[in-house]
């Protein structure tokens, strides 16, 4: 089928059209535009939500437009419409809900409301159609940080999440504290390249625990610390940041590992996936338990509209359509509560 997918609930707006028949990537990914607002937040060191969702209205119409063009269709070729509807910034979330829930009703074409958690737990799947569930995930994103066994399409057992921050905003506050600027995790990874990952002493917050769950909100204090100690290089710092994290990570997927039932593979997916040294340290970890190592190119890593058109497309092989009224949700966990909620509220 053909999808059209739309995504907006953080600070890219995103559109893509999917083919699931495609036999290669290149051709499962028919067209797709992501515009970034990064300068448009980077003078405030993070995303403004009134600014994100403003420039979400400026651009989403030409860009379904432009992504039509580009993929040499027009609206009433596409099967179906896939809008992520939550989790994530609310006033964005409804500006390409909205979008997706008026493009269906002028086409008269299936509305698919998508989580956007889906999307990235998916995104392997859009990557590699070979990987069959159940697999082992760790999502690791600007808002998430949690381990869940996919069974299937809809069936998502969390084995573990974090009781602070999110790994992403780990890297994120580092990079604020390091003076990076936004966003911070791709300069915290290059900074990294040339620092010594064993320079400055840092905790490795719950690493040892029984249950697989992740804290990094002690080791950004530690290292707001140690920077203001003023006895560290940045690079110094960056890099064993990197590396404390990733111990902890590390760590912490292997007891998951253990405690999850049988599964095809690890596969990791989220925005923080995109970290060279992550997938590094994984592959070796997936090596080490008998299992392949799946890992979806980068740019399908941090947020886009490729992925949540995949989501629609499985969701629409099954046809779990959603009705015009679904509601858009500014929290909205993958592993309960996992119908779409009608009315208008937020
Ligand atoms: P969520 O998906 O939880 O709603 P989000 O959509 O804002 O949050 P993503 O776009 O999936 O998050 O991921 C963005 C996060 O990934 C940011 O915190 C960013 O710093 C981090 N990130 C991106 N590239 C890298 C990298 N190479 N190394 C480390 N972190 C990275
Ligand atoms: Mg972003
Ligand atoms: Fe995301």
């Amino acid at each position: 089928a053909l999808i059209l997918g739309i995504e907006s609930s953080c600070d890219e707006t995103a559109v893509a059209v999917i083919d699931d028949t495609g036999a290669t990537l290149e051709s499962r990914i028919v067209a797709q535009r992501i515009a970034s607002q990064d300068a448009e937040h980077r003078p405030y060191g993070g995303v403004v939500p009134e600014i994100a969702a403003r420039a979400h209205v400026e651009v989403i119409a030409p860009m379904v437009a432009a992504t039509l063009a580009d993929a040499g269709l027009g609206l009433d070729d596409v099967d179906a419409i896939a809008a992520t509807a939550g989790p994530g910034l609310i006033g964005g979330v409804m500006v390409g809900l909205v979008t997706g829930k008026a493009l269906a009703m002028a086409a008269n074409k299936p509305l698919l409301a998508i989580n956007h958690l889906e999307g990235h737990a998916l995104s392997p799947r859009l990557a590699d159609p070979d990987l069959a569930y159940p697999y082992l995930l760790l999502l690791v994103s600007g808002g998430h940080c949690q381990i869940l066994e996919v069974r299937g399409l809809g069936d998502y057992r969390r084995l573990a999440t974090t009781i602070d921050d999110a790994l992403g905003e780990a890297f994120d506050k580092t990079a604020k504290i390091l003076g990076l600027g936004y966003p911070g995790g791709p300069a915290v990874e290059r900074l990294s390249r040339e620092g010594n990952p064993r320079a400055v002493p840092l905790p490795r917050p719950l690493v040892g625990s029984g249950e697989p769950h992740f804290s990094f909100a002690g080791l950004k204090s530690a290292v707001l610390r140690a920077y203001e100690s003023g006895l560290y290089q940045p690079a110094d710092l960056a890099a064993s940041f990197q590396q404390a994290a990733l111990d902890c990570i590390i760590d912490r997927t292997r007891i998951a590992l253990e405690a999850c039932g049988p599964v095809n593979a690890l596969v990791v997916a989220g925005g923080v996936a995109a970290n060279q040294s992550l997938r590094a340290a994984l592959e070796t970890l997936a090596g080490k338990s008998g299992l392949r190592l799946v890992a979806p190119p980068p740019r399908l890593c941090t947020d886009n509209a490729a992925m949540i058109g995949w989501a629609g497309a499985e969701r629409f092989a099954r046809g779990q359509v959603d009705p015009l009224d679904v509601a858009a949700r500014p929290r909205w966990p993958l592993d309960a509560d996992a119908q779409p909620v009608r009315g208008a509220g937020v």
